[in-house]
């Protein structure tokens, strides 16, 4: 019982308890906290809503541009700022996309780039969080952060997000955002329905498309680069890990589908490495450094294009046959062998 209402608290308080889970076993952290995670569960069923409110134009317009808004916070803010800082920008810029990206439903800023720096430093390995190739699909997908041992953020390896108490606030109480922007949607279509009745919408279908659903689907649009992007795909660099670069969802998540080029060179604010990899939050990031929005955008190194170049003159070599020593020998034992 009071395993229960500590995680009835923590769904309003995402620091509280902390110290508790110390004293828990591996095995106990491993687990799947299911209270904590009501919440995120709800959310989810909450889209069965559908059949009762139905549809209209502008209740799926606002879907659509919320889930663009608030995935451009994730994969240009959570991503490539809190977690990767590819580039700068002021501390109130920091502040608002903090604020679009809490509203995802994906936890605060702080929470988001610890578990994030941590999945980069042990990529595929025993300590990834969300790891397809060890712990299958649905846990990389979702199961991981239900777990007693990923509710809580390993504040040591953002020594240099912690300094700010706006972000402390946004990441300790990270329900918030989520609720208004849920009011904000019911009283939007409640607002339309009476100064503009002729788009057919009203509160509850506003509330359903405009957060629910939308959050749904941002939630595992994003969780996709976790789960099928270490599973479908190519892979451009040789690297240890099994990151793979995926044109589709690089749709999805506008950009951050081209994961294995973002493997192996984290630094780079872009992510699709040539023209034709189309990376739409680069070229929003693009736009918001025109005007002085953010600055210092980190471009891919030379270095990386040559080895790519490399790479490509190498495997010519070896299809024009004229690399036959680096080809498996059909013939493995010496001639003098017996
Ligand atoms: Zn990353
Ligand atoms: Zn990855």
């Amino acid at each position: 019982m009071k395993k229960i209402f500590q995680s009835i608290v923590s769904w309003f308080d995402a620091h509280a308890g902390l110290e508790k889970l110390k004293s828990l076993s591996p095995k106990e952290l491993d687990k799947i906290d299911w209270f904590r995670a009501v919440p995120f569960i709800a959310m989810q069923l909450m889209c069965l809503g559908v059949f009762w409110v139905g549809f209209s134009w502008i209740a799926l317009a606002t879907a659509v541009a919320l889930y663009v808004i608030r995935m451009f916070a994730i994969t240009g803010f959570y991503h490539r700022y809190f977690s990767h800082k590819t580039f700068r920008t002021s501390r109130p810029v920091q502040f608002i996309f903090g604020l679009v990206g809490a509203s995802s439903v994906q936890r605060g800023p702080l929470w988001w780039a610890a578990h994030h720096r941590t999945h980069h430093k042990l990529s595929d390995l025993p300590g990834d969080p969300h790891s397809p190739v060890l712990y299958g699909f649905w846990k990389s997908h979702m199961g991981w952060f239900m777990t007693r041992r990923h509710f809580p953020t390993n504040f040591k390896l953002i020594p240099d997000l912690t300094k700010y108490p706006e972000l402390m606030f946004l990441n300790r109480f990270d329900i918030v955002v989520p609720v208004v922007l849920a009011f904000g949607t019911y009283y939007f279509g409640k607002l339309l329905q009476i100064y503009a009745p002729h788009l057919g919408t009203n509160g509850p279908q506003m509330l359903i498309w405009g957060f629910f659903i939308s959050t749904t689907a941002l939630f595992h649009g994003t969780a996709t680069i976790n789960s099928l992007s270490h599973l479908f795909g190519w892979k451009r660099f040789k690297i240890t890990d099994e990151s793979r670069n995926n044109p589709l969802l690089a749709i999805i998540t506008l950009g951050e589908g081209w994961h294995n080029n973002h493997h192996r060179y984290q630094s780079a604010t872009r992510q699709g490495f040539y023209w034709w990899e189309y990376d739409f939050t680069y070229y929003a990031l693009k736009v918001l450094s025109w005007f002085k929005i953010i600055t210092h955008i980190k471009p891919v190194s030379q270095k990386i294009y040559q080895e790519v170049r490399d790479q490509k003159a190498l495997k010519k070599l070896i299809k024009a046959g004229q690399l036959t020593d680096l080809l498996p020998d059909p013939n493995p034992l010496p001639k003098n062998a017996s």
